[in-house]
């Protein structure tokens, strides 16, 4: 890049070359920032995308709407497109845009260090980098999580976490059984009930289901949209403002929207499960959408398929053979699939990140994480996270989510280069009062209405943005520097 008289030249680090990263890397090049490295500490890009290959895989946000605004595209195989053809997505539109002598591959990094107005960074493999601005992009969904299950080293099966499937264990005609009822166990199902010789699927908690066709789209809508680019620039606003409707009623537990919601949801369970007893144990006993709502096309179909059982009885533990449930029946299995979802609250972890005066971010997050509208943290200037902490996550698109922040942070960036100030981070009172804020509104929200969930923290408070969508959007239009603290 070429600085003009009296501007400063920024280097930048992006951790992480996931959807984030990827959209950080494209958007600082916009901007005119060419000197950026993005780490990535995996062998190729696309985080999620990358890591989960379970059969079934699809985001159940449509992809119209899961997709870049600035790279929005006509070939979308259906309205859910399976996992790898996302990845797919995100590896074309890194290309397109020129980031592959940005990326390093293979390299984590394990530590940030603020060290006289610069942050020093080291990877695993030692190298070191010395830049101004950090951009970290390390996911949300990203750490897996490991039940404790007395046991599970002991299986003689195969056992693995739903977002590290062995493809090279055959599960055609094999007795399969799946702990955890989320998003993605209910994917798995529907992909491998008629495959297997028998399902087993361990439910803790009975999930309220929301039920989409997943319809291709034809080579004559494809062609549409080509001759047309306008449709998908429309369809994508248009998605927008219907998960916005949607993003309006989980933070009002009591708006006419959530109540339809739970009526859509109540009419699918009673209308598909043909079974009363099957039926009741799949009533879940807390309201639609407290916890993250599951998008399927066919899971009470899956689960009522002769091959497979929904096993209710709480897990006693795992045995050589198979799972041991608290009724004393043993369960037995070939293979064990944990969907079991992730740490979520584990963000960039285990980075070590030392900001301003020697302060740790153990020390600053030894409660729990948090940030200023969850991109940053006080006493870590020039630090900036995509989809951190406490930011809006549920059944929307990250990608708009991200897409917003990283404008936002582009602003602050700007006002480096033009020397306004040459650190910036947010002030504790802003945090404080954010959090506050953030606090206060949870309350209203449907994630608080009385079940366990990814989404609460250690108080029972949700980790997430309990503000309409809208306000999102407001908040991340311009920084209101009465907000941050600078030098
Ligand atoms: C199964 C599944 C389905 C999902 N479906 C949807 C959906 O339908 N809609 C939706 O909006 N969202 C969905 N999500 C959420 C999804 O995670 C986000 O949409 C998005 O992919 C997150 O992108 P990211 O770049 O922020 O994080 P990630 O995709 O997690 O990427 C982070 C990257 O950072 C790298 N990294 C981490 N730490 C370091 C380090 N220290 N050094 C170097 N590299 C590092 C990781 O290897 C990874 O490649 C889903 C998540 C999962 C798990």
């Amino acid at each position: 890049m070429t600085t003009k008289p009296g501007e400063r030249a920024l280097r930048f680090a992006i951790i992480g070359a996931g959807m984030s990263g990827i959209l950080a890397a494209i958007k600082l090049t916009e901007a005119g920032f060419t000197d950026y490295t993005v780490y990535e500490k995996a062998d190729r890009l696309g985080g999620t995308w990358r890591e989960n290959t379970y059969p079934g895989i699809s985001c159940d946000v449509p992809s119209h709407l899961y997709s870049y605004s600035f790279a929005l595209t006509p070939d979308w195989s259906s309205r859910y497109s399976p996992g790898a053809e996302i990845n797919a997505y995100f590896e074309r539109v890194a290309h397109d845009h020129g980031l592959e002598p940005h990326l390093r591959f293979g390299e984590e990094i394990t530590r940030c260090e603020f060290v006289n107005g610069r942050w020093h960074l080291e990877t695993g493999s030692g190298e070191r980098d010395e830049v101004d601005v950090v951009i970290a992009a390390t996911g949300v969904l990203h750490h897996p999580n490991i039940p404790d299950i007395e046991g599970l080293d002991r299986f003689k099966g195969a056992t693995f976490h739903s977002s590290r499937w062995d493809h090279d264990v055959g599960i055609d005609g094999a007795r399969v059984g799946v702990i955890g009822t989320g998003s993605t166990a209910v994917q798995i199902v529907g992909a491998i009930v008629d495959r297997v010789g028998h399902l087993s699927l361990f439910q803790r908690t009975a999930q309220w289901v929301v039920q989409q066709e997943n319809p291709p789209y034809g080579d004559e809508d494809k062609a549409e949209f080509r001759r047309q680019p306008a449709l998908l620039t429309d369809l994508h606003s248009d998605l927008s403002r219907q998960f916005g409707v949607f993003a309006r009623a989980v933070v009002d537990a009591d708006s006419p929207e959530m109540k339809m919601l739970e009526e859509v949801c109540r009419a699918n369970l009673e209308d598909t499960v043909r079974d009363p007893e099957l039926r009741e144990r799949l009533r879940p006993n807390y309201r639609a959408a407290c916890k993250r709502l599951v998008v399927s096309p066919n899971f009470y179909e899956a689960i009522q398929h002769p091959n497979a059982e929904l096993v209710t009885d709480g897990i006693e533990r795992v045995e050589p053979n198979g799972v041991r449930t608290r009724d004393g029946r043993l369960h037995e299995l070939d293979v064990l699939v944990l969907a079991t979802g992730f740490k979520a609250d584990a963000f960039m972890r285990p980075m070590g990140v030392v900001g301003d005066d020697g302060v740790t971010l153990e020390r600053a997050w030894a409660n729990r994480p948090s940030a200023y509208l969850s991109i940053t943290i006080p006493g870590f200037p020039n630090f900036f996270m995509l989809n951190g902490p406490n930011g809006p996550v549920g059944n929307f698109s990250l990608i708009e989510v991200a897409e917003l922040q990283f404008a936002y942070i582009l602003q602050l960036v700007e006002r480096l280069r033009v020397g306004e100030f040459t650190e910036i981070s947010a002030s504790p009172g802003a945090l404080e009062s954010f959090e506050d804020a953030r606090l206060e509104a949870a309350k209203k929200t449907i994630w608080m209405t009385g079940c366990r969930s990814w989404y609460l923290d250690d108080r029972g408070v949700p980790a997430v943005w309990p503000w309409p969508f809208e306000r999102f959007r407001a908040e991340m239009r311009e920084p209101k520097l009465e907000d941050f603290e600078t030098r």
